[in-house]
């Protein structure tokens, strides 16, 4: 068969590496894709949020399966196009994604179907907002409610920053129309975890649990990223933890989604706060995180296509996953300065030498061609993922890798996956 995957990230990569692995495939495309994934499958350049464009090329190369990576053609509503077309594809519908699009219907869902997460407001308006972080007090989140890149988050540790986060959000249009709304929420503690899980609206089948890195810096400080690398397992979701998740997230949101008339058949994400046994929900995501699918993918034994059929056919019954019994572990090296401003096309040396390093992946994500030589074209420019039998020596294989390769400026964190080792 042939599988077209949209995106261009690392989290793309690892799905076409592991995709391209699939005995059911013939012919991987990825659009646009970047230069890592360029060795396993034929990129092509249409944009993301080209829905017509895809459309017209899935239909014209008889794509037999299309994947979609990123969160933005979910909200353009690619799945509803692709299915009223009679095509095959595995993502959630537009009003599915809204779990993810939308935080206060996502906080809302919550709060009808009894799924723990931190308590809330929803504002539109500036001074009701205000009014509520002055009766609430500091540290508190204010989030814009629509996709704002990870930065529509604010952890404000004073009234004073609070108030100035929803003075720029609601009142200066900071986000625009992503910042008409904000959620003002309870700041938790605790340790985060990424729990995904393939749904078919009804049926939960579960990935191994994950944990990623936000902050740039080693130690957790620093502003936050797309991600500076992640593992898989992660121990702090515990056997008891794992049952939780199932019982007190998974089951009454895919329940309620499905309640409101918006099914969810697809990977569900889940963003949680764990501490002292007790768990809470800080986001959903309707798609597979990135970094945390790199690790997952290393892991996972089992052929990903026939899951990723059963979804976008909406019917998971017999799918179970194998895995590698190996931890994982991916470091993401980024461009200097990210994720502030940063240059791009600087040449990547040591990719040939880490290619000969057993148990090492390297996921390729803001890379592209340049007069025959790969260079740097964005912010997270690679995913370094080492497996090994232990975290520690799947930390080992990754730093390894990390340390064969370089290039002008480049910056990555050395303490990912200690957390791991520190429990
Ligand atoms: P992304 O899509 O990049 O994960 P996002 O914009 O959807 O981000 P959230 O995941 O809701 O935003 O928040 C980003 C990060 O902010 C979380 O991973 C967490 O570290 C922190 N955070 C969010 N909500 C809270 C909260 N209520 N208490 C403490 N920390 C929080």
């Amino acid at each position: 068969m042939k599988v077209l995957v949209i995106g261009s990230g690392g989290r793309e990569h690892a799905m076409v590496w592991k995709i391209a692995q699939s005995p059911l495939v013939e012919e991987v495309f990825c659009a646009p894709g970047n230069a890592g994934i360029a060795g396993q499958a034929t990129c092509v350049s249409l944009k993301v949020d080209d829905i017509d464009g895809l459309l017209a090329f899935a239909q014209q190369k008889q794509i037999d399966l299309t994947v979609v990576g990123p969160e933005l053609p979910l909200t353009l509503g690619v799945v509803d196009r692709f299915r009223a077309a009679g095509l095959t594809i595995f993502g959630a519908t537009r009003d599915a994604a809204q779990i993810e699009g939308s935080k206060s219907f996502c906080k809302d869902l919550m709060a009808k179907y009894g799924v723990p997460t931190a308590s809330y407001g929803t504002f539109t308006d500036c001074d009701e907002a205000v009014a509520f972080i002055k009766q609430q007090g500091a540290p508190i989140v204010v989030k814009a409610d629509g996709l704002a890149a990870g930065k529509g988050v604010i952890l404000a540790d004073t009234v004073e920053q609070a108030v100035a986060a929803v003075e720029s959000i609601l009142c200066e249009g900071a986000f625009g129309s992503a910042g008409a709304r904000v959620v003002i929420e309870e700041f938790l503690e605790g340790e985060e975890a990424s729990f995904l899980a393939f749904t078919d609206g009804e049926r939960i089948v579960p990935l191994a649990s994950s944990q990623d890195h936000k902050a740039a810096y080693d130690g957790d400080t620093g502003p936050n990223t797309g991600g500076m690398g992640a593992y898989s397992p992660a121990p702090v979701v515990t056997p008891e933890i794992h049952d939780k998740i199932i019982e007190q997230v998974l089951k009454p949101t895919i329940a309620g989604m499905a309640a409101e008339g918006c099914a969810y058949s697809s990977i569900l994400y889940a963003g949680l706060m764990i501490k002292d046994g007790e768990l809470k929900v800080l986001e959903f995501n309707a798609r597979f995180g990135d970094p945390e699918t790199q690790p997952l993918l290393a892991r996972l034994k089992s052929d990903i296509v026939p899951v990723l059929l059963a979804c976008a056919r909406g019917d998971l019954s017999g799918v179970e996953l194998e895995w590698h019994d190996k931890a994982a572990v991916c470091v993401v090296m980024a461009s200097g300065g990210y994720p502030g401003d940063y240059a791009k096309g600087h040449a990547i040396d040591g990719l040939d030498a880490a290619a000969g390093i057993e148990d090492l992946v390297v996921f390729h994500a803001g890379t592209t061609l340049q007069d025959d030589s790969i260079v740097t074209a964005g912010g997270r420019v690679l995913g370094v993922t080492g497996l090994g039998t232990t975290v520690a020596e799947a930390i080992e294989r990754a730093y390894q890798g990390v340390k064969t390769i370089n290039w002008k400026d480049v910056h990555y964190r050395s303490d990912i996956g200690r957390k791991a080792l520190n429990r």
